[in-house]
């Protein structure tokens, strides 16, 4: 069947037959194919539907994922192979959109692969970003920021005829909705809605990722996070952000109102989940749109707090957005008589100064207005819901306590197995069938081959390929040279000091001076980061700097190369992750306990049969739960300990400095050799600010995190005992398929069948 289908297009495209096509010409020819079979799915339905509203999705390459829904990957990978063809290299074609900054915009896409899988009646609403977050480029070892275009002719948008008209202060847009479908495994579509407008001109970016910041009706939507370090910039995030929630609740009412529904109680049809705070204002929005409909505000008021739901993603000051007052009257003056009224009444009900929604600085706090005016409020893993309600969000807990909740977080099983790890996949329903696929808790009838030398062996193959694929993949883009018996250790994430990626960094600087005293490593180590960095986060562009002088020397030196080697991944993002985390001996989760809110890398991970390496914080705890001490490696201070000093402000990072052993690998950042090969000024910044500030505590933990993982990798010498730490992991990673995470929104939360 998809032999005929697929030739048939390339014929009447191309005049040209599967064997004959370029590679460029199958994959058109397949994005035609699966759009047409994803038409004739249907799209889910019910008499309540979800709109999850996120400022990101980092949805990646869609070929594979929607192939692997469809049914019908293998089918076609056996086919394209027929005529000498390689599904991976026609994969190469898509250009990924980087719709997302992290983990957050990751969330997004698995739920919205488990939404549909579950069959759920449910759509992400987000913004068609033309150039997305940037791509990262390595020059000089140093970060380059540049556009990274991803909207081509053909894609998987869909442009609709749905236009809105969006007022701002003293102008007003008209928008365009483009859909992408999104498949369910083994079910009907759901829609991602991406909001764009048709005036954006792409060739005001200029040197990099520049551009004039003001002439909002050609730059909203240019990028994912414009830089916000001044005025303009803080301006054009509130203009996307309001373009976003505007779209979205017209879109809402539209929806009901073709449905027929009675708006008086469209909490009864419709549940809006506000992702992180970027979509507070749909809040005040719906509320006024429901005015322009004849409902009083104050009845208004009440059927948007039924109809709103937020998820809370961090404790960092940075990400609960506070907005000036001037901002909002200048970019939407019609949303600020009702906000003034929402913190009047919690004002008149209220003493407590940390509830208000408007402080005396005259700054709107987003969450706040999330968690008055909605009906639930959710942490992303258990540790950080208990923090929520006893530290961060305390005065909201005391007086809503049945509002507050848990979900942690989860991925698709589909995307981070299946698609990037097919022979493990293929292995497993080999062992136990394919029963896992839908419900992942089945993975625990792994448990039966505990202790199965063969089935070890596999496993082993497997990772050993996996290492290859990297390895060859790092060579080609790269240029890159690394050793496949090596111990394979990665720390892929977002970079920003909580996460500690200089405590890693001081960590091969150790093993660096040993082995150049003569203490060799039985097994050579693999040290491999990927992360972008913020382009205005100073002190993450230099810990960049510092990885990547690192690899210059470390991979430079005879004598040191045989048994370490460092490794910048540039321009990390979902694509790269995909090849990472399958060839993954040692999953790095090293965050300052109580600051990673959940982390889904190390779900990522555990999943492929790698090992944590890893703080008692966001999910690493219940990692921790389900596997027990003996298939974790856990270090470093309790968050307890580190919520004291944060309180007591008693944290001195010299002190630990000045201790024996410690002081030399942070003194190393500015020694001789580095700055041979680095910038003084980075390298001495990120020196200054270990010794005198390290807000996020690398010092504290540097010790046992040093002892720690050189007990993981002397046990990676003990294969058999290894390997049944790899098959637990797995065994037990059910519990993080996001089709459970979202089962319990639904039940919990959204109730929509
Ligand atoms: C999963 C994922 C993340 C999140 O990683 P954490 O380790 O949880 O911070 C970030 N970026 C990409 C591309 C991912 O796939």
């Amino acid at each position: 069947m998809i032999n005929e289908n697929l030739n048939q297009v390339l014929k009447e495209r191309f005049e040209k037959t599967i064997a004959t096509a370029t590679n460029e010409e199958v994959y058109l020819a397949l994005l035609e194919l699966t759009k047409g079979i994803i038409k004739n799915r249907g799209t889910n339905k019910g008499n309540k539907k979800l709109y999850y509203i996120s400022a990101e999705f980092l949805i990646g390459k869609l070929l594979s994922n929607n192939l692997i829904n469809l049914g019908i990957y293998d089918e076609v990978r056996e086919v394209l192979l027929e005529n000498g063809k390689e599904l991976s290299q026609i994969e190469e074609i898509e250009l990924e959109p980087s719709l997302g900054n992290g983990g957050l915009g990751r969330l997004a896409a698995c739920f919205l692969d488990s939404i549909a899988t579950l069959g759920l009646n449910g759509d992400g609403v987000g913004l068609n970003y033309h150039y997305g977050l940037f791509k990262q480029v390595f020059e000089d070892n140093k970060q380059k920021a540049e556009k990274n275009p991803w909207i081509t002719k053909e894609s998987w948008l869909n442009k609709s005829d749905i236009k809105f008209d969006v007022l701002f202060g003293g102008f007003k847009v008209t928008s365009s909705l483009y859909d992408i479908d999104v498949t369910g495994y083994n079910q009907s579509c759901n829609k991602l809605r991406l909001f764009d407008i048709d005036s954006i001109d792409e060739t005001i970016v200029e040197d990099g990722i520049n551009f004039n910041k003001e002439d909002i009706k050609k730059n909203l939507t240019l990028f994912l996070y414009p830089d916000d370090s001044d005025e303009a910039g803080h301006l054009l995030r509130i203009y996307q952000q309001y373009f976003m929630v505007s779209n979205a609740a017209q879109l809402i009412l539209s929806e009901a109102e073709e449905n027929g529904y009675d708006l008086h109680k469209l909490n009864e049809h419709v549940v809006i989940q506000i992702n992180d705070t970027h979509p507070s204002m749909v809040i005040p929005e719906l509320i006024r749109l429901l005015g322009e409909k004849g409902i009083e505000i104050d009845e208004a008021i009440g059927i948007v707090t039924k109809t709103c739901a937020y998820t809370n993603h961090t404790i960092l000051a940075e990400a609960l957005e506070k907005w000036p007052i001037a901002y909002l009257e200048k970019v939407v003056p019609q949303l600020m008589p009702i906000i003034r009224e929402l913190d009047n009444k919690v004002k008149s009900k209220y003493d407590d100064e940390k509830v208000f929604i408007i402080d005396n600085e005259n700054r709107v706090h987003m969450a706040h207005m999330d968690i008055h005016y909605g009906f639930s409020v959710n942490g992303v893993a258990a540790l950080h819901t208990e923090i929520l309600k006893d530290e961060e969000l305390n005065p909201f807990y005391k007086i809503y306590p049945e509002k507050f909740n848990n979900k942690t977080n989860g991925i698709t099983f589909r995307r981070w197995l299946i698609h990037c790890n097919n022979e493990l996949s293929n292995y497993i329903s080999e062992l136990i069938g394919d029963e896992y696929k839908k419900d992942a808790t089945k993975l625990e009838d792994l448990l039966k081959y505990i202790d199965n030398k063969e089935v070890y062996a596999k496993l082993e193959s497997i990772k050993r390929n996996n290492k290859i694929e990297l390895k060859n993949y790092l060579k080609e883009t790269q240029n890159i040279d690394i050793d496949e018996n090596s111990i394979f250790d990665i720390q892929i994430k977002r970079l920003h000091e909580y996460k500690r990626q200089q405590m890693n960094v001081l960590y091969i600087i150790n093993k660096y001076l040993e082995i150049k005293s003569g203490k060799l490593p039985t097994t050579p180590i693999t040290m491999i980061f990927g992360a972008k960095a913020a382009p205005a986060y100073i002190i993450a562009q230099d810990i960049i700097h510092t990885i990547l002088c690192l690899q210059e020397i470390i991979n430079n030196d005879p004598e040191v190369n045989k048994y370490l080697r460092v490794v910048m991944v540039e321009n990390y993002n979902v694509t790269k992750a995909s090849k990472l985390i399958p060839a993954c001996d040692v999953s790095e989760q090293i965050s300052l306990a109580s600051k990673e809110a959940s982390g889904t890398g190390n779900m990522k991970f555990m999943l492929n049969g790698a090992l944590t390496l890893g703080t008692e914080d966001g999910a690493n705890v219940e990692i921790h739960q389900l596997v027990g001490d003996d298939n974790i490696y856990i270090f470093g201070k309790p968050s307890e300990t580190i919520i004291e000093h944060y309180k007591k402000a008693d944290y001195v990072s010299r002190k630990y400095y000045e201790k024996e052993g410690i002081k030399e690998l942070v003194d190393f950042i500015v020694s001789d050799k580095m700055l041979q090969v680095g910038d003084e000024v980075n390298l001495t910044r990120l020196y200054n600010e270990l010794i005198n500030k390290d807000w996020f505590m690398t010092l504290i933990d540097i010790e046992d995190y040093i002892k720690t993982k050189d007990r993981m990798f002397k046990d990676f010498e003990d294969r058999d005992s290894w390997m049944k730490k790899v098959l637990t992991n797995i065994s037990k990673a059910g519990f993080f398929s996001s089709d459970r995470t979202i089962a319990q929104y639904n039940e919990e939360i959204w109730k929509l069948k």
